[in-house]
Protein backbone atom coordinates (compact mmCIF):
# COMPACT_ATOMS: atom_id res chain seq x y z
CA UNK A 1 0.00 0.00 0.00
CA UNK A 2 2.00 3.02 -1.10
CA UNK A 3 1.17 6.15 1.23
CA UNK A 4 0.75 9.85 -0.34
CA UNK A 5 4.57 10.96 0.65
CA UNK A 6 6.34 8.00 -1.02
CA UNK A 7 5.86 10.03 -4.15
CA UNK A 8 7.82 13.33 -2.65
CA UNK A 9 10.42 11.56 -1.06
CA UNK A 10 14.12 11.98 -1.91
CA UNK A 11 17.27 9.72 -1.10
CA UNK A 12 20.41 10.40 0.07
CA UNK A 13 22.52 7.72 -0.67
CA UNK A 14 23.75 6.54 3.12
CA UNK A 15 25.24 4.18 5.16
CA UNK A 16 23.22 2.58 8.02
CA UNK A 17 22.91 5.60 10.39
CA UNK A 18 22.42 8.25 7.46
CA UNK A 19 18.97 9.56 7.33
CA UNK A 20 16.40 10.39 4.91
CA UNK A 21 14.08 13.41 4.97
CA UNK A 22 11.10 13.05 3.13
CA UNK A 23 9.72 16.06 1.26
CA UNK A 24 6.36 15.75 3.71
CA UNK A 25 7.91 16.22 6.59
CA UNK A 26 11.24 17.49 6.56
CA UNK A 27 11.17 18.17 10.23
CA UNK A 28 11.12 14.41 11.02
CA UNK A 29 14.44 11.97 10.48
CA UNK A 30 13.39 9.06 8.81
CA UNK A 31 16.28 6.22 9.90
CA UNK A 32 16.55 3.29 7.18
CA UNK A 33 17.10 -0.18 8.59
CA UNK A 34 17.41 -3.34 6.64
CA UNK A 35 14.90 -5.08 9.09
CA UNK A 36 13.04 -3.54 11.97
CA UNK A 37 12.14 -5.80 15.00
CA UNK A 38 9.11 -4.62 17.41
CA UNK A 39 9.36 -6.22 20.85
CA UNK A 40 12.49 -7.40 22.66
CA UNK A 41 11.27 -9.96 24.08
CA UNK A 42 13.56 -13.27 23.79
CA UNK A 43 12.33 -13.67 20.39
CA UNK A 44 12.25 -10.23 19.61
CA UNK A 45 16.09 -10.26 20.59
CA UNK A 46 17.15 -13.59 19.48
CA UNK A 47 15.65 -12.53 15.43
CA UNK A 48 18.14 -8.91 15.90
CA UNK A 49 20.90 -11.52 16.65
CA UNK A 50 20.28 -14.19 14.20
CA UNK A 51 20.12 -11.07 11.17
CA UNK A 52 22.34 -8.57 12.67
CA UNK A 53 24.44 -10.94 15.61
CA UNK A 54 28.10 -11.14 15.03
CA UNK A 55 27.98 -14.54 13.64
CA UNK A 56 25.12 -13.56 10.85
CA UNK A 57 25.54 -14.09 7.21
CA UNK A 58 24.83 -11.91 5.42
CA UNK A 59 25.21 -9.32 7.97
CA UNK A 60 21.43 -6.94 8.28
CA UNK A 61 21.35 -3.49 10.09
CA UNK A 62 18.66 -4.65 12.59
CA UNK A 63 16.21 -2.04 14.71
CA UNK A 64 14.66 -3.71 17.99
CA UNK A 65 12.11 -1.05 19.61
CA UNK A 66 10.50 -2.04 22.63
CA UNK A 67 8.02 -0.20 25.05
CA UNK A 68 10.27 -1.16 28.15
CA UNK A 69 13.82 -0.87 28.26
CA UNK A 70 14.80 -4.36 27.27
CA UNK A 71 18.21 -3.89 28.49
CA UNK A 72 16.75 -2.83 31.95
CA UNK A 73 14.84 -5.40 31.85
CA UNK A 74 17.15 -7.81 31.03
CA UNK A 75 19.41 -6.97 34.08
CA UNK A 76 16.25 -6.88 36.32
CA UNK A 77 15.54 -10.07 36.59
CA UNK A 78 12.04 -9.27 36.43
CA UNK A 79 10.87 -12.65 34.99
CA UNK A 80 9.92 -15.28 37.31
CA UNK A 81 9.14 -17.90 34.79
CA UNK A 82 11.66 -20.60 34.34
CA UNK A 83 11.90 -21.88 30.21
CA UNK A 84 12.84 -25.64 29.26
CA UNK A 85 15.00 -25.13 26.42
CA UNK A 86 15.38 -28.08 23.70
CA UNK A 87 18.31 -29.29 22.02
CA UNK A 88 17.22 -27.48 19.01
CA UNK A 89 16.88 -24.17 20.85
CA UNK A 90 20.20 -24.49 22.67
CA UNK A 91 21.67 -25.10 19.43
CA UNK A 92 20.22 -21.41 18.01
CA UNK A 93 22.15 -20.39 21.19
CA UNK A 94 25.08 -21.73 20.37
CA UNK A 95 24.61 -20.00 16.53
CA UNK A 96 23.95 -16.89 17.99
CA UNK A 97 27.49 -16.79 20.14
CA UNK A 98 25.35 -16.72 23.41
CA UNK A 99 25.76 -19.93 24.66
CA UNK A 100 28.63 -19.44 26.75
CA UNK A 101 26.60 -16.29 28.61
CA UNK A 102 23.92 -18.85 29.46
CA UNK A 103 26.12 -22.51 30.06
CA UNK A 104 26.68 -21.84 33.81
CA UNK A 105 22.87 -21.16 34.31
CA UNK A 106 21.49 -24.18 33.40
CA UNK A 107 20.27 -27.81 34.62
CA UNK A 108 19.64 -30.98 32.31
CA UNK A 109 16.70 -32.45 32.40
CA UNK A 110 17.68 -35.63 32.51
CA UNK A 111 14.85 -37.68 34.16
CA UNK A 112 11.08 -37.04 33.69
CA UNK A 113 8.08 -38.24 35.38
CA UNK A 114 4.41 -37.44 35.00
CA UNK A 115 2.07 -38.22 37.25
CA UNK A 116 -2.22 -37.59 37.22
CA UNK A 117 -1.47 -35.42 40.29
CA UNK A 118 -3.71 -37.30 42.87
CA UNK A 119 -2.78 -37.31 46.36
CA UNK A 120 0.62 -37.06 48.07
CA UNK A 121 3.26 -36.61 46.06
CA UNK A 122 5.16 -39.73 47.47
CA UNK A 123 2.74 -41.85 46.82
CA UNK A 124 1.84 -41.29 43.33
CA UNK A 125 2.27 -43.57 40.73
CA UNK A 126 4.15 -41.91 37.83
CA UNK A 127 2.42 -42.81 34.29
CA UNK A 128 5.22 -41.80 32.29
CA UNK A 129 8.53 -41.94 32.97
CA UNK A 130 11.87 -41.18 31.02
CA UNK A 131 15.54 -41.35 31.64
CA UNK A 132 18.56 -39.83 29.65
CA UNK A 133 21.29 -42.57 29.72
CA UNK A 134 24.71 -41.86 30.97
CA UNK A 135 26.70 -39.99 28.10
CA UNK A 136 23.51 -39.11 26.12
CA UNK A 137 22.45 -35.45 25.81
CA UNK A 138 19.46 -34.17 28.05
CA UNK A 139 16.46 -33.73 25.59
CA UNK A 140 16.30 -30.09 27.70
CA UNK A 141 17.83 -27.85 29.97
CA UNK A 142 15.83 -25.77 32.33
CA UNK A 143 17.15 -21.74 32.77
CA UNK A 144 15.40 -18.62 34.58
CA UNK A 145 14.03 -16.53 31.81
CA UNK A 146 16.14 -13.52 33.42
CA UNK A 147 19.06 -15.87 31.92
CA UNK A 148 17.56 -16.33 28.81
CA UNK A 149 17.31 -12.17 28.37
CA UNK A 150 20.93 -11.42 29.57
CA UNK A 151 22.55 -14.04 27.48
CA UNK A 152 20.45 -12.28 24.44
CA UNK A 153 20.94 -8.40 25.40
CA UNK A 154 25.30 -9.58 25.73
CA UNK A 155 24.85 -11.11 22.56
CA UNK A 156 23.25 -7.96 20.93
CA UNK A 157 25.94 -5.59 22.24
CA UNK A 158 28.58 -7.37 21.24
CA UNK A 159 26.95 -6.17 17.67
CA UNK A 160 27.26 -2.71 15.96
CA UNK A 161 24.56 -3.61 13.50
CA UNK A 162 21.82 -3.84 16.02
CA UNK A 163 20.88 -0.83 17.54
CA UNK A 164 17.85 -1.24 20.53
CA UNK A 165 15.61 1.47 20.95
CA UNK A 166 14.05 0.78 24.26
CA UNK A 167 10.98 2.96 26.17
CA UNK A 168 9.50 3.88 22.95
CA UNK A 169 5.92 4.11 21.94
CA UNK A 170 4.90 2.79 18.17
CA UNK A 171 2.03 5.69 16.80
CA UNK A 172 1.18 3.85 13.77
CA UNK A 173 3.19 1.66 11.20
CA UNK A 174 2.10 2.49 7.65
CA UNK A 175 3.21 0.29 4.45
CA UNK A 176 5.02 2.49 1.49
CA UNK A 177 6.12 0.78 -1.96
CA UNK A 178 9.34 -1.10 -0.92
CA UNK A 179 9.09 -0.53 2.77
CA UNK A 180 7.37 -0.81 6.07
CA UNK A 181 7.45 3.07 8.23
CA UNK A 182 7.01 2.93 11.90
CA UNK A 183 5.96 6.36 13.23
CA UNK A 184 6.63 6.82 17.42
CA UNK A 185 4.43 8.83 18.91
CA UNK A 186 7.65 11.61 20.05
CA UNK A 187 7.50 12.03 15.82
CA UNK A 188 10.37 10.32 15.03
CA UNK A 189 9.89 7.39 12.23
CA UNK A 190 11.86 4.80 10.96
CA UNK A 191 11.89 2.43 7.98
CA UNK A 192 12.67 -1.17 6.82
CA UNK A 193 11.96 -3.58 3.82
CA UNK A 194 11.03 -5.97 6.56
CA UNK A 195 8.95 -5.17 10.03
CA UNK A 196 9.05 -8.26 12.39
CA UNK A 197 6.01 -8.27 14.90
CA UNK A 198 7.50 -10.00 18.13
CA UNK A 199 5.63 -7.76 20.29
CA UNK A 200 4.05 -11.03 22.62
CA UNK A 201 0.41 -11.63 23.24
CA UNK A 202 -1.46 -8.71 22.93
CA UNK A 203 0.46 -7.61 19.54
CA UNK A 204 0.18 -4.48 17.71
CA UNK A 205 1.67 -5.13 14.82
CA UNK A 206 -0.67 -7.99 14.74
CA UNK A 207 -3.75 -5.99 15.30
CA UNK A 208 -2.90 -3.06 13.14
CA UNK A 209 -2.79 -5.73 10.17
CA UNK A 210 -5.87 -6.74 11.07
CA UNK A 211 -5.32 -10.40 11.73
CA UNK A 212 -8.04 -11.83 13.77
CA UNK A 213 -6.74 -14.92 16.64
CA UNK A 214 -8.33 -17.89 17.11
CA UNK A 215 -8.21 -19.29 20.52
CA UNK A 216 -9.75 -19.12 24.22
CA UNK A 217 -9.06 -18.16 27.87
CA UNK A 218 -7.73 -21.22 29.51
CA UNK A 219 -9.59 -20.20 33.10
CA UNK A 220 -6.26 -20.84 34.64
CA UNK A 221 -3.83 -18.94 35.82
CA UNK A 222 -0.34 -20.24 36.40
CA UNK A 223 2.08 -19.08 39.18
CA UNK A 224 5.82 -18.77 38.02
CA UNK A 225 8.87 -18.68 40.80
CA UNK A 226 11.87 -20.13 41.49
CA UNK A 227 12.32 -21.93 44.54
CA UNK A 228 15.15 -23.53 47.31
CA UNK A 229 15.06 -27.16 48.97
CA UNK A 230 17.25 -29.10 51.07
CA UNK A 231 17.67 -32.18 49.42
CA UNK A 232 18.94 -32.73 45.23
CA UNK A 233 16.74 -33.21 43.30
CA UNK A 234 18.87 -35.35 40.68
CA UNK A 235 18.27 -33.71 37.64
CA UNK A 236 14.58 -34.60 37.96
CA UNK A 237 12.00 -33.00 36.73
CA UNK A 238 8.18 -33.73 37.78
CA UNK A 239 4.95 -32.80 35.96
CA UNK A 240 1.72 -33.21 38.47
CA UNK A 241 -1.55 -33.31 35.81
CA UNK A 242 -5.02 -32.19 37.37
CA UNK A 243 -8.34 -30.77 36.18
CA UNK A 244 -7.39 -27.72 38.01
CA UNK A 245 -3.74 -27.15 36.22
CA UNK A 246 -0.63 -28.40 36.13
CA UNK A 247 1.88 -28.12 38.44
CA UNK A 248 5.59 -28.62 37.47
CA UNK A 249 8.93 -28.85 38.98
CA UNK A 250 11.78 -28.24 36.95
CA UNK A 251 15.36 -28.40 38.09
CA UNK A 252 17.91 -25.80 37.93
CA UNK A 253 22.03 -25.60 39.01
CA UNK A 254 22.05 -26.45 42.26
CA UNK A 255 19.35 -27.12 44.76
CA UNK A 256 16.79 -25.20 43.12
CA UNK A 257 14.05 -25.44 41.19
CA UNK A 258 11.57 -23.42 38.77
CA UNK A 259 7.76 -23.99 39.36
CA UNK A 260 4.69 -23.81 37.23
CA UNK A 261 1.47 -23.99 39.67
CA UNK A 262 -1.58 -24.07 37.28
CA UNK A 263 -4.67 -23.61 38.75
CA UNK A 264 -8.00 -21.64 39.22
CA UNK A 265 -8.07 -18.17 38.69
CA UNK A 266 -10.10 -17.90 42.48
CA UNK A 267 -7.04 -20.16 44.14
CA UNK A 268 -3.70 -17.99 42.14
CA UNK A 269 -5.22 -14.73 43.60
CA UNK A 270 -5.74 -16.27 47.19
CA UNK A 271 -2.35 -17.76 46.67
CA UNK A 272 -0.63 -14.56 45.63
CA UNK A 273 -2.49 -12.11 48.38
CA UNK A 274 -0.85 -14.55 50.88
CA UNK A 275 2.32 -13.69 53.01
CA UNK A 276 5.13 -15.07 52.43
CA UNK A 277 5.27 -17.45 55.47
CA UNK A 278 1.93 -18.51 54.71
CA UNK A 279 2.90 -19.15 50.98
CA UNK A 280 5.76 -21.62 51.78
CA UNK A 281 3.70 -23.80 54.06
CA UNK A 282 1.44 -24.04 51.30
CA UNK A 283 4.30 -24.84 48.45
CA UNK A 284 5.31 -27.75 51.26
CA UNK A 285 1.99 -29.57 51.05
CA UNK A 286 1.77 -29.41 47.93
CA UNK A 287 5.34 -30.81 47.17
CA UNK A 288 5.85 -33.54 49.68
CA UNK A 289 8.39 -33.88 51.72
CA UNK A 290 10.70 -35.83 48.85
CA UNK A 291 13.27 -32.40 48.49
CA UNK A 292 12.78 -31.67 52.10
CA UNK A 293 12.25 -28.55 53.35
CA UNK A 294 11.13 -25.42 50.28
CA UNK A 295 11.23 -22.33 50.17
CA UNK A 296 9.90 -19.47 47.98
CA UNK A 297 13.48 -17.38 46.13
CA UNK A 298 12.16 -14.03 45.23
CA UNK A 299 8.79 -13.05 43.91
CA UNK A 300 6.20 -14.90 42.57
CA UNK A 301 3.86 -13.92 39.26
CA UNK A 302 0.95 -14.83 37.77
CA UNK A 303 0.13 -15.44 34.16
CA UNK A 304 -3.50 -15.86 33.04
CA UNK A 305 -3.10 -19.03 30.81
CA UNK A 306 -4.84 -18.86 27.03
CA UNK A 307 -4.50 -20.06 24.15
CA UNK A 308 -4.45 -18.32 20.77
CA UNK A 309 -2.98 -18.76 17.19
CA UNK A 310 -3.25 -15.79 14.74
CA UNK A 311 -5.26 -16.86 11.01
CA UNK A 312 -1.94 -15.11 9.00
CA UNK A 313 1.94 -14.71 10.19
CA UNK A 314 2.23 -12.39 7.51
CA UNK A 315 0.85 -9.70 5.90
CA UNK A 316 2.67 -7.13 3.62
CA UNK A 317 6.16 -6.60 4.49
CA UNK A 318 5.42 -7.92 7.61
CA UNK A 319 6.21 -11.40 9.46
CA UNK A 320 5.18 -12.02 12.81
CA UNK A 321 7.21 -14.25 15.46
CA UNK A 322 7.09 -15.95 19.00
CA UNK A 323 3.70 -14.69 21.32
CA UNK A 324 2.42 -12.51 18.31
CA UNK A 325 1.93 -15.42 16.62
CA UNK A 326 0.88 -18.28 18.71
CA UNK A 327 0.75 -18.98 22.71
CA UNK A 328 0.47 -22.30 23.60
CA UNK A 329 -0.47 -24.04 26.83
CA UNK A 330 2.74 -24.23 29.11
CA UNK A 331 2.08 -27.49 30.20
CA UNK A 332 4.54 -29.13 28.01
CA UNK A 333 7.09 -26.36 28.03
CA UNK A 334 7.27 -25.34 24.33
CA UNK A 335 5.93 -22.07 23.53
CA UNK A 336 9.15 -20.14 23.51
CA UNK A 337 11.22 -22.90 21.86
CA UNK A 338 7.96 -22.86 19.42
CA UNK A 339 8.93 -19.16 18.76
CA UNK A 340 12.66 -19.71 18.48
CA UNK A 341 11.90 -22.16 15.45
CA UNK A 342 10.30 -19.31 13.59
CA UNK A 343 12.82 -17.03 14.47
CA UNK A 344 15.55 -19.50 12.73
CA UNK A 345 12.91 -20.30 9.87
CA UNK A 346 12.60 -16.18 9.31
CA UNK A 347 16.49 -15.86 9.36
CA UNK A 348 16.88 -18.76 6.72
CA UNK A 349 14.56 -17.06 4.07
CA UNK A 350 15.66 -13.84 4.71
CA UNK A 351 19.72 -14.50 4.63
CA UNK A 352 18.65 -16.40 1.85
CA UNK A 353 16.77 -13.92 0.04
CA UNK A 354 19.85 -11.23 0.70
CA UNK A 355 22.11 -13.73 -0.41
CA UNK A 356 20.20 -14.10 -4.01
CA UNK A 357 20.01 -10.39 -4.36
CA UNK A 358 16.43 -10.47 -3.65
CA UNK A 359 14.19 -8.12 -1.53
CA UNK A 360 14.07 -9.48 1.50
CA UNK A 361 10.65 -8.37 2.61
CA UNK A 362 8.94 -9.04 -0.33
CA UNK A 363 5.24 -10.97 -0.49
CA UNK A 364 7.48 -14.12 -1.91
CA UNK A 365 9.76 -14.34 0.84
CA UNK A 366 7.13 -13.66 3.29
CA UNK A 367 5.23 -16.84 1.47
CA UNK A 368 8.26 -18.96 2.06
CA UNK A 369 8.02 -18.03 6.14
CA UNK A 370 4.66 -18.83 6.38
CA UNK A 371 4.61 -22.57 4.13
CA UNK A 372 7.34 -23.37 6.46
CA UNK A 373 6.13 -22.55 9.92
CA UNK A 374 2.37 -23.16 9.01
CA UNK A 375 2.23 -27.01 9.60
CA UNK A 376 4.34 -27.03 12.72
CA UNK A 377 2.61 -24.87 14.37
CA UNK A 378 -0.72 -26.34 13.58
CA UNK A 379 0.29 -29.61 14.87
CA UNK A 380 2.57 -28.51 17.90
CA UNK A 381 -1.25 -26.51 19.35
CA UNK A 382 -3.18 -29.77 17.77
CA UNK A 383 -0.42 -32.29 20.28
CA UNK A 384 -1.00 -29.69 23.25
CA UNK A 385 -4.89 -29.31 23.10
CA UNK A 386 -5.06 -33.09 22.71
CA UNK A 387 -2.55 -33.36 26.03
CA UNK A 388 -4.60 -30.90 27.65
CA UNK A 389 -8.19 -32.44 26.92
CA UNK A 390 -6.43 -35.99 27.86
CA UNK A 391 -4.73 -35.04 31.37
CA UNK A 392 -7.24 -32.13 32.71
CA UNK A 393 -9.63 -33.55 33.02
CA UNK A 394 -11.57 -35.81 35.25
CA UNK A 395 -14.36 -37.77 33.18
CA UNK A 396 -13.57 -41.40 34.43
CA UNK A 397 -13.84 -43.05 31.31
CA UNK A 398 -11.10 -40.46 30.05
CA UNK A 399 -8.92 -41.13 33.30
CA UNK A 400 -8.73 -44.57 32.60
CA UNK A 401 -7.62 -43.74 28.89
CA UNK A 402 -4.98 -41.44 29.90
CA UNK A 403 -3.98 -43.75 32.37
CA UNK A 404 -3.65 -47.22 30.37
CA UNK A 405 -2.49 -44.83 27.07
CA UNK A 406 0.54 -43.61 29.20
CA UNK A 407 1.66 -47.00 30.51
CA UNK A 408 1.30 -48.63 27.51
CA UNK A 409 4.03 -45.56 25.88
CA UNK A 410 6.02 -45.73 28.76
CA UNK A 411 6.44 -49.71 27.61
CA UNK A 412 7.42 -48.93 24.19
CA UNK A 413 10.80 -48.06 23.85
CA UNK A 414 10.25 -46.77 20.29
CA UNK A 415 7.61 -44.62 21.08
CA UNK A 416 9.64 -42.74 23.92
CA UNK A 417 12.33 -42.26 22.06
CA UNK A 418 9.52 -40.48 18.91
CA UNK A 419 8.18 -38.50 22.42
CA UNK A 420 11.98 -37.60 23.13
CA UNK A 421 13.08 -36.61 19.89
CA UNK A 422 10.11 -34.02 20.00
CA UNK A 423 10.28 -32.88 23.78
CA UNK A 424 14.33 -32.36 22.01
CA UNK A 425 13.00 -30.61 18.91
CA UNK A 426 14.51 -32.17 16.60
CA UNK A 427 11.66 -33.34 14.41
CA UNK A 428 10.52 -32.38 11.21
CA UNK A 429 12.62 -29.66 8.51
CA UNK A 430 14.52 -27.84 10.62
CA UNK A 431 16.30 -24.76 9.74
CA UNK A 432 19.86 -24.28 9.88
CA UNK A 433 20.18 -22.54 13.38
CA UNK A 434 18.39 -25.26 14.91
CA UNK A 435 20.47 -28.17 13.18
CA UNK A 436 23.59 -26.26 14.62
CA UNK A 437 25.06 -24.68 11.66
C1 LIG B 1 3.53 -19.69 32.94
C2 LIG B 1 4.30 -19.86 31.67
C3 LIG B 1 5.33 -20.80 31.62
C4 LIG B 1 6.04 -20.98 30.43
N1 LIG B 1 7.02 -21.95 30.38
C5 LIG B 1 7.67 -22.16 29.22
C6 LIG B 1 8.70 -23.18 29.11
O1 LIG B 1 9.03 -23.92 30.03
N2 LIG B 1 9.32 -23.34 27.91
C7 LIG B 1 8.98 -22.57 26.83
O2 LIG B 1 9.55 -22.80 25.74
N3 LIG B 1 8.05 -21.60 26.90
C8 LIG B 1 7.38 -21.38 28.06
N4 LIG B 1 6.42 -20.40 28.12
C9 LIG B 1 6.16 -19.57 26.97
C10 LIG B 1 7.18 -18.45 26.82
O3 LIG B 1 7.43 -17.82 28.06
C11 LIG B 1 6.69 -17.42 25.79
O4 LIG B 1 6.36 -18.10 24.61
C12 LIG B 1 7.78 -16.38 25.49
O5 LIG B 1 8.11 -15.62 26.63
C13 LIG B 1 7.30 -15.42 24.40
O6 LIG B 1 8.34 -14.57 24.03
P1 LIG B 1 8.09 -13.38 23.00
O7 LIG B 1 9.43 -12.73 22.82
O8 LIG B 1 7.36 -13.86 21.80
O9 LIG B 1 7.06 -12.41 23.74
P2 LIG B 1 7.24 -11.57 25.10
O10 LIG B 1 8.20 -12.22 26.03
O11 LIG B 1 5.85 -11.30 25.57
O12 LIG B 1 7.91 -10.20 24.63
C14 LIG B 1 7.18 -9.23 23.90
C15 LIG B 1 7.93 -7.90 23.99
O13 LIG B 1 7.22 -6.95 23.18
C16 LIG B 1 7.11 -5.73 23.89
N5 LIG B 1 5.90 -5.04 23.40
C17 LIG B 1 4.61 -5.41 23.58
N6 LIG B 1 3.80 -4.53 22.98
C18 LIG B 1 4.58 -3.58 22.39
C19 LIG B 1 4.32 -2.42 21.60
N7 LIG B 1 3.08 -2.03 21.29
N8 LIG B 1 5.38 -1.68 21.18
C20 LIG B 1 6.65 -2.05 21.48
N9 LIG B 1 6.95 -3.15 22.21
C21 LIG B 1 5.93 -3.91 22.66
C22 LIG B 1 7.04 -6.12 25.35
O14 LIG B 1 7.45 -5.05 26.18
C23 LIG B 1 8.00 -7.32 25.40
O15 LIG B 1 9.32 -6.94 25.68
C24 LIG B 1 5.71 -20.20 29.30
C25 LIG B 1 4.70 -19.24 29.36
C26 LIG B 1 3.99 -19.07 30.54
C27 LIG B 1 2.88 -18.04 30.61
Amino acid sequence: MASGFESCTFFVPMPLSAYIFTGTDCMTHTAEFDVIIIGGGPNGLAMALALGGARATPRARVLVVDARDPRKFAASGNDTRGSALTRATQNIFHGLGCWADLKDHVAEMRHIIVTDGKGMLEARPSLLSFFTADGDKAAAVITENRWIAAALMAGVDRSSDIEVRGGVTVASIVREVGFSRVNFADGQSVRAPLLVGADGRNSFVRRELGIPVEGHDDRQVALTFSIAHELPHGLRAEEHFSPTGVFALLPLPGNRASIVWGTSPEEAAQLMAIDETTFNAALNEKIGTHLGRTNLEGTRQAYPLKRQVAREITGPRTALIGDAAHIIHPLAGLGLNLGFKDVAALADCVADAMLRGEDHGSQAVLERYARWRRFDIASTIAAMEGMNALFVNDLPGLTLLRQAALRLADRLPAAKSALMDEAAGMSGALPRLMRGL
